[in-house]
């Protein structure tokens, strides 16, 4: 983009501090950990109440980054810094999109609606992706955010973009819609989910529709409850499958068949699935096709490949220790450069490795493409590369790390499983290529249990919690016992992205783990046993000192290891009664500390018994306040100046203002809060899941499980899913006590729960073997479990098994 100061100024309202007239960049960022291009790059530096990119600033302009629009200046000045400065960076980045956007008059689908704006988005993409260079919103990028984001990878190769729209309260809608300018609208569903940001359901669905103000069309269920928001008929194009007055008419003829009448034809279309919502969803996407004027033979074609919308990058374990990226459903040049940036941040080993197909829909004449590819592949460091294809291998042969393939099949029969060992390795390849032949190859073959961990959420909770806090104020993030179930490696790999200052974990074998895998952060050692001090100090490890018998040992070792001033951190016991000094040791303590340069007190700290409790506030301030003096009284005879630190995650949201110097962030960052109303501010992480394996119908009177315990009392259809008490789910649960979700609603537990399955209650349910059930997650939170069944969420998370497959995925 070239485009006047003056221009821009008056398109973003800005003022500009600078000395240009002109103002040339190739790239729009938002985010201080992806640039790409860095003197190339405008940034915005947006700051919410739970993060500024303000603080990125100096940052970036040592990365070369020139062009910023913020709304408040660094002091420093630096020679050739452009600065347009803004009283909101969000809205000017907004206006921004919006002023891209006009440049475009191709066609756009602007999709909104409760449910199922991800999965119709993916699809209609997929539909029409033969025909057309599609633009569509990354993932679920569907914020005030999300939106802007995805406008802007508008290019002149697109001639069709794709766009979700979600909002959470009123007066979004109308400025995501300035933004994504649809000509057509597609309401997917509206439900009862996300309605706190509204006054009731008629503010919901008014909102909404505001994206259809400008449209030419709008596609929707026929449903009066709706159709009284849209204030112009005409533009309507209604589906249902229960009213025939509708443009399209949909029923269920036979098993995997759906017949359709519209006003031209009528049809039938094998379909894929025939679940509730799929099938909405279906009936959406075929009314858009049928909207944008295709043929029936082609829809039939069509819809009868649909696909589950998995298509993120989904990090798995590899054979042989080695770690693989997922992303097997897609293949164009943008979707690389963000796959190989995901590489290069979630990369586990040095090596790496990436076996690509053919790449498609780059608008790029080939040979070009291929010398972009291959720059691209340099500058990422890729280690090895394998291509499949007859371009790729016809293009990149000249790599000299480089091993070409004609097709899929001419690797599978090639492949050797000893080739991979100890690397990470990113696949990624159209579908037509079915790279997932070869994941399967390179998984680590576990049964169907997984844990999905979603870093996205992990980041936005601890933004949530930094955003309690002073900007001084620092973190150490608790990731013991294998980051509270949750896999401690990965998330400590993240957050080193983004900013703490301490990890803390139990024993000393967590934290050479860390450091095994290259995390480099201070590490603090809670539970330290002397005999592994030696192990501690190689890795670099620091202890939690909570006594002088501890301390003794700990400084005779650090002695002969000739260490200097190696940090310790002294842990005060008052009131938990657990580990810790109490106030009489405090003299001995200091006694030994004051002559010693051996060791030197990096940090003080407590630990609250009760601070998520309100009756015990009294205790909690008596706790703080004990702290405090004691503390000092280290501080004033040893004359230093550590960091101080006592609040855990209830601590920080009740007692923020006893904050000190650094706070310890377990549990909230793991998406649990000690109330509903912390709860619901912080995102699901953890989501554990299973399929079903076998369904069969029992008569009445029939027993189900060991020792006969369930006895049906009538028809009862049960579903065998293979999730046990070796997995973590307590035997507790069993007996009808407990529940998991399969398609959305409840099934219950029955009969004892058996080391690696159980058996639960779908009667009620339409549901198939191969289909998920989850047991807990967004729809069933750890939280809501744990109270029903008398245990806390700690235990029920650090308590899932270590034989369930961690999945780990971000957008
Ligand atoms: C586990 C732990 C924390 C974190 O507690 P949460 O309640 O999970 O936030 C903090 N400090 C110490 C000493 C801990 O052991």
């Amino acid at each position: 983009m070239r485009i006047k100061v003056s221009d821009f100024c008056k398109i973003v309202s800005a003022n500009y501090l600078g000395g240009e007239t002109e103002l040339l960049f190739s790239h729009v960022s938002i985010d201080s950990r992806s640039l790409q291009n860095n003197d190339q790059t405008l940034f915005f530096a947006l700051s919410g109440a739970n993060h500024d990119a303000h603080h990125f600033i100096p940052d970036l302009i040592q990365k070369g980054v020139r062009n910023f629009v913020l709304t408040q200046k660094p002091a420093e000045n630096v020679n050739g810094i452009s600065y347009f400065v803004v009283s909101n960076a969000l809205e000017a980045f907004q206006k921004y999109a919006a002023f891209y956007r006009a440049q475009f008059d191709f066609p756009v689908l602007g999709i909104t609606g409760s449910r199922g704006k991800t999965v119709v988005k993916e699809w209609l993409n997929f539909l029409i992706n033969p025909d057309y260079n599609v633009i569509k919103s990354p993932k679920s990028y569907n914020s005030q955010v999300g939106v802007p984001l995805s406008v802007l990878g508008m290019d002149h190769k697109h001639n069709f973009g794709i766009f979700e729209a979600g909002i959470s309260t009123v007066k979004e809608m109308e400025i995501l819609e300035k933004i994504i300018q649809p000509t057509i609208g597609i309401l997917t569903s509206i439900g009862a989910d996300h309605n706190e940001g509204f006054l009731n359901l008629t503010e919901k669905i008014s909102e909404k529709v505001r994206l259809f103000d400008h449209v030419g069309k709008i596609i929707l269920e026929e449903d009066p409850a709706v159709l009284c928001y849209i204030k112009d008929r005409n533009k309507v194009f209604s589906w249902s499958f229960s009213n025939p007055n509708a443009d399209v008419f949909f029923s269920k003829t036979a098993k995997g068949k759906l017949h359709i009448i519209g006003k031209k034809a009528s049809f039938e279309v094998e379909i894929p699935f025939e679940d509730s919502i799929a099938l909405s969803n279906i009936a959406t996407c075929i009314t858009t096709l049928l909207c944008l004027k295709y043929s029936s033979e082609i829809i039939a074609a069509r819809i009868s490949k649909l696909y589950r919308v998995e298509m993120r990058l989904q990090v798995k374990n590899g054979i042989h220790h080695c770690t693989l990226i997922d992303d097997s459903y897609s293949s164009d040049f943008q979707s690389l450069k963000i796959a190989l940036d995901f590489l290069e941040k979630h990369k586990t080993h040095s090596v790496k490795t990436i076996i690509l197909s053919d790449i498609f829909q780059s608008g790029l004449p080939e040979v070009e493409l291929y010398r972009q590819v291959s720059t691209l592949l340099e500058a990422n460091k890729v280690n090895r590369i394998i291509g499949i294809g007859a371009s790729i291998s016809k293009h990149l042969k000249g790599l000299k790390n480089f091993y070409g393939f004609w097709s899929t099949d001419a690797f599978l029969r090639k492949f050797s499983a000893e080739d991979f060992q100890n690397e990470t390795i990113l696949v990624k390849g159209a579908r037509g290529f079915q790279f997932q032949k070869i994941c399967s190859l390179l998984e680590e073959k576990t049964h169907e249990t997984v844990l999905e961990i979603d870093l996205n959420a992990i980041r936005h909770n601890l933004n949530f919690y930094r955003s309690k806090l002073k900007s001084t104020t620092k973190i150490m993030v608790m990731v013991k016992a294998f980051g509270y179930g949750n896999g401690s490696l990965e998330i400590a790999k993240l957050l080193a992205h983004d900013k703490i200052d301490y990890l803390g974990v139990a024993f000393a074998d967590e934290g050479i783990a860390l450091r095994k895998a290259g995390i480099q952060l201070p590490i603090i050692v809670m539970n330290p046993e002397a005999s592994a001090f030696s192990a501690m100090i190689a890795y670099e490890l620091e202890p939690e000192i909570y006594s002088i018998k501890e301390l003794k040992t700990f400084l005779n070792l650090a002695q002969e290891k000739n260490a200097y001033q190696y940090p310790i951190h002294i842990k005060l016991d008052t009131g938990m009664r657990r580990l810790g000094f109490d106030a009489k040791d405090l003299p001995e303590l200091i006694g030994i500390l004051q002559p010693t340069n051996i060791v030197e007190v990096k940090t003080i700290f407590s630990h609250l018994s009760s601070s998520d409790m309100a009756e015990y506030r009294d205790f909690t301030l008596k706790q703080i306040g004990d702290f405090v003096s004691q503390s000092n009284l280290l501080l004033e005879a040893l004359e230093i100046n550590p960091i101080r630190h006592i609040l855990n995650t209830s601590g920080i949201y009740n007692f923020p203002e006893h904050q000190m110097d650094m706070v310890r962030l377990g549990i909230g960052l793991y998406g649990v809060g000690n109330d509903v109303v912390e709860t619901a501010q912080l995102e699901n992480v953890s989501t554990l899941k299973t399929i079903i394996l076998q369904i069969k119908t029992i008569s009445a009177g029939e027993s189900v499980g060991y020792a006969r315990k369930f006895r049906s009392s009538g028809v009862t259809k049960i579903a065998v899913i293979p999730i046990g008490y070796a997995d973590g789910i307590p035997r507790a649960w069993g007996n009808e006590k407990g529940y998991v979700y399969i398609k959305e609603c409840k099934a219950t537990i029955i009969g004892s729960i058996c080391m690696d399955m159980m058996m639960v209650d779908v009667t009620e349910i339409d549901c198939y073997e191969g289909d998920e059930v989850i047991i807990f997650g967004k729809e069933i939170p750890v939280t809501v479990l744990a109270a029903q069944l008398g245990t806390i969420p700690y235990e029920i998370m650090t308590g899932v098994s270590q034989r369930v497959k961690r999945i780990f995925y971000q957008e």
